[in-house]
């Protein structure tokens, strides 16, 4: 066995690669780029060497220096993880070349299953079923359009060289063909230099359906199950499972051994994948190969109990596959979803930014969680914006699904748009509880899955509301205990509870929607000290009343008892409820400025922002009600006006200035 490994990559699978190695005593090293000086791998591994600059392309994927650091630290094998060099021919030679064991296929089986059309013309020969198609070299128009017309439509282009969805078109009519055809090869030849073509027969309910393969160099082969994998957004995998529901065992045992048939017509060797569409009459047929590790592999740990990346490093050492097909067997029921820093309501569009925030739920037998980043890191444009992968267990498909739907729901993240809340929504989905998808699942229920049914709302823009009433109590408190005149009117938090009822309205943007909310403090706290109020939003009212400490809120809303978490950055403020997670800011912040009357205006910052300028100069006598300050926050400008008549002794602030939320702006002194 080696004693040491360098990994070729970075975020979560060269993290989970590090563990292993570490369990069988193998020491590490990672790589990395500008951007990942502080990454989790970085510190996980033994050693780390910087590789270049943040593109990929000047690190990553530059084959020389990914070499020169094995080289260096004296690594015998590169594990390469998926995406950057894991498929790349030229890096695999390049290993062998250098006596530095590549831990993935021969070289020649990754070049057989490089080009999806060559791969099926080794598949045809090998007996495997393909989709009807043509698949041919000659890219003549004409050949092309013909072998789609004979088909019938709808069919699907495919660029040869193609990978995550690029290059692929649907193509419903003859009439459709040649402007898809162009589309598809200029997106071909943009994303990969090549713009080979195949066409295929489109199934319309298919499922995406592969087979875990693991071979060794001995000439044994085995599959270790299957994956479901037909719960897709853009052609594109979000949720996998294993086994896949419904799957009989004959089926099953057709499309494993179709699979070893597959990895032994290219002389495989380690850990593959063979990727099938399941047909709703029961055929299938071979998509593609990939020659690696997959993403998705977890979930074929959790339901065999067996350690994919031992066997990688176990195969690459020159052993014999540590099982045979009739030891091994299928344990209960694994998913897993990815999540992602994207915009699910924008066409799920790829976000970055720093994670603010994160709270994850427990590692366990029932739960696990591979990720590469931690609170404070930055999802950046450089790499694939997959911030973890949640994968559950349990002894069937209903119990592991209702880990997830916990499991989602303390998964807590803010600072970056993520599909986690998406995520949630459709494992709640009725058909998706039954099984009853297929890779068609989320563009059919697109609708329902991106509005869910927020009819719990009501409640939560009570909570929210009062939270941030007790966090502005607090504020005011806090500013009054350091500040020099703690007898000031202006930072008495009580204001809410002079005889005549305060009011504070504002306007909360919750979830989406933009909610009208108004606070009244009721003047004699009856039933729940310290504070007493009745919010109203749109057309309901509630009592309420709670406690806010540090991040947790006890609210008691008309006489039902609630618990909620809070977190905040920038004036955005993410709500974790025993329900769900409610993401809201303040649309316009309340400067006591609603109804003219501005007997509890506040002379401080409603969010965190830029001080735009000053109204007045210092030391002026101002009215009651005139404009002193403006700030922007939230690309929205918004003044700040004089409390009473009186004076602006001093502003804290200069034009150009950040402020936080809740920091004091001005001196202002009332005239007697
Ligand atoms: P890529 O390598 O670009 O990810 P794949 O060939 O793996 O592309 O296909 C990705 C997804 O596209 C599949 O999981 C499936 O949902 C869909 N797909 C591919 N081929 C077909 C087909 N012939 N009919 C229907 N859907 C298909």
């Amino acid at each position: 066995m080696f004693t040491k490994i360098l990994i070729a990559n970075r975020g979560e699978i060269a993290c989970r690669v590090i563990k292993t190695a570490r369990q069988m005593g193998i020491r590490t090293v990672a790589v990395y780029s500008d951007a990942d000086r502080n990454a989790l791998h970085v510190g996980m591994a033994d050693e780390a060497v910087h590789i270049g600059a943040s593109a990929a392309r000047d690190s990553y994927l530059d084959i020389d220096k990914v070499v020169a650091a094995a080289k260096q630290t004296g690594a015998q094998a590169i594990h390469p993880g998926y995406g950057f060099l894991s498929e790349n021919a030229d890096f695999c030679r390049r290993c062998a070349a250098e006596n530095i064991v590549f831990i993935g296929p021969p070289t020649p089986a990754i070049e057989a299953m490089g080009s999806k059309s060559a791969a099926k013309q080794i598949m045809e020969k090998a007996g495997v079923p393909l989709v009807p198609g043509y698949h041919g070299d000659d890219q003549n128009p004409e050949i092309i359009r013909k072998a789609a017309n004979d088909m019938g439509y709808p069919v699907l282009l495919k660029a040869t060289a193609g990978g995550g969805g690029k290059g692929m078109r649907q193509v419903w009519s003859a009439e459709e063909f040649d402007s898809a055809l162009d589309a598809a090869k200029r997106e071909a030849m943009n994303g990969f230099g090549d713009d080979t073509m195949l066409v295929e027969k489109y199934l319309t309910q298919p499922r995406h359906i592969e087979i875990q393969v693991f071979c060794d160099t001995h000439g044994n082969a085995v599959y270790l199950f299957e994956r479901d994998c037909s719960i897709q957004r853009r052609h594109q995998k979000v949720i996998e499972e294993a086994p896949a529901p419904g799957m009989t065992e004959t089926l099953r045992a057709e499309m494993g051994e179709a699979a070893v048939r597959a990895a032994q017509a290219i002389n495989y060797v380690g850990a593959g994948t063979v990727e099938f569409l399941l047909d709703a009459d029961g055929s299938f047929y071979f998509m593609e190969m990939n020659t690696r590790l997959q993403v998705e592999h977890p979930v074929t740990e959790m339901i065999t109990g067996l350690d994919l990346v031992e066997w990688q490093l176990r195969v690459a050492a020159g052993d014999v596959l540590p099982l045979k097909q009739n030891e091994l067997s299928i344990n209960g029921h694994a998913i897993e979803v990815r999540i992602y820093a994207e915009d699910p309501s924008n066409e799920f569009l790829p976000q970055t930014g720093t994670i603010r925030f994160l709270e994850t739920p427990a590692d366990s037998d029932h739960i696990r969680i591979d990720t590469g980043v931690t609170e404070g890191d930055e999802v950046s444009v450089f790499y694939d914006p997959m911030i973890a992968k949640l994968i559950v267990w349990d002894s069937d498909r209903q119990h592991a699904l209702r880990r997830l739907s916990g499991a989602l729901k303390e998964y807590r993240l803010n600072g970056v748009t993520t599909n986690i809340d998406f995520l949630y929504t459709l494992c709640q989905h009725p058909d998706f509880a039954k099984a009853d998808f297929d890779t068609g699942f989320i563009g059919k229920h697109e609708e329902q899955l991106l509005n869910p049914d927020t009819s719990e709302l009501g409640n939560n823009i009570a909570l929210a509301a009062l939270y941030l009433v007790l966090k502005q109590q607090q504020v005011i408190a806090h500013r009054a205990r350091t500040s020099s005149d703690a007898e000031s009117p202006w930072n008495n938090a009580h204001s809410w509870r002079l005889n005549q009822a305060a009011q504070h309205h504002f306007e909360l943007q919750i979830d989406g929607g933009i909610v009208s909310v108004s606070v009244t403090a009721l003047s004699a706290a009856t039933n729940c000290e310290p504070s007493n109020f009745i919010i109203s939003a749109g057309d309901k009212e509630y009592t309420v009343c709670g406690k806010l400490h540090e991040r947790v809120l006890q609210a008691n809303i008309d006489g039902h008892r609630q618990r909620a978490s809070f977190a905040e950055y920038e004036g955005h403020f993410s709500m974790y409820t025993a329900e769900r997670a409610v993401q809201f800011n303040i649309k316009r912040p309340d400067l006591g400025d609603s109804n003219g009357d501005t007997s509890d205006n506040q002379l401080s910052a409603p969010m965190n922002g830029t001080i735009v300028s000053h109204l007045v100069a210092a030391g002026s006598t101002v009215s009651k009600g005139e404009a002193l300050l403006i700030m922007e926050a939230m690309k929205m400008e918004h003044t700040i006006r004089a409390p009473a008549d009186g004076t602006v002794n001093t502003f804290y602030y200069h034009a150009g200035e950040l402020v936080s939320g809740g920091a004091e702006l001005i001196e202002f002194e009332k005239a007697e």
